[in-house]
């Protein structure tokens, strides 16, 4: 049978149409920022206080892109009659971004929580050697983490943030121990000098009933 004449014009229209009523998928990078999910694995953060230098990321990342230097240093004893102790100072912490795959296997294995995924993605390079972030670079990511999910209700407080406010409480109390004790050697000294006020009498006065 032959084709109506005009048919294939209006099936052409009919997508066109079609099309310009769908919902638009496309984003205007980069003059839309994407709406990324917090979990995007975009960078690698470090937050330096939590490092150990345990080698441990270093080691299982199966690219070999981490690079880390460290020396040893002596720490006096905390208590007198104690042992010193050493312990590792971290000297440099880098990750070189053209060689890493991604994986994620350097967070995982991470037992001091000093390594975080964030979503940021625009540190594109023209110069391949800039993409090894050192330790600066890797700090100034720490920014960009977003704050984790809440708890479900009625789940246990992590061991962090209970070990986080035993320390705050315990920092509190010895504070205010500490300004009580001031209070008091201040109090001790004005009551000591020659021109301070004469101490109420504590007892019953002659002449009182
Ligand atoms: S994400 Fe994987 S490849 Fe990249 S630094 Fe970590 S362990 Fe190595
Ligand atoms: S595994 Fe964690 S604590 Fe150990 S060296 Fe790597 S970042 Fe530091």
């Amino acid at each position: 049978m032959a084709p109506i004449p005009g048919s294939g014009l209006a099936k052409g229209l009919a997508v066109t149409l079609r099309t310009m009523t769908k919902k638009t998928v496309t984003a205007q990078y980069p003059d839309v920022q994407p709406e990324l999910p917090p979990r995007t694995r975009g960078v690698i953060a470090l937050f330096e206080e939590n490092c150990t230098v345990c080698m441990l990321c270093a080691r299982e990342c199966p690219d070999w892109c981490i690079y880390i230097d460290s020396h040893k240093e002596t720490v006096p004893p905390a208590a007198p009659g104690g042992r010193e102790r050493s312990r590792n100072v971290l000297d440099r912490f880098a990750i070189d971004f053209s060689l890493c795959m991604y994986c994620g296997i350097c967070i995982e294995v991470c037992p001091f929580d000093a390594l975080f995924w964030t979503p940021e993605f625009e540190y594109a390079e023209t110069d391949i050697h800039e993409l090894t972030h050192e330790r600066d670079k890797l700090r100034e990511w720490m920014w960009t983490v977003p704050a984790p999910p809440a708890l479900d209700p009625g789940a246990e407080e992590p061991k962090e943030i209970a070990a986080a406010r035993k320390t705050a409480d315990k920092l509190a109390a010895e504070q205010a121990a500490e300004a009580e004790r001031a209070a008091q050697a201040a109090g001790a000294g004005e009551a000591g000098r020659p021109d301070a006020p004469a101490a109420p009498p504590s007892g019953p006065q002659e002449g009182q009933s």
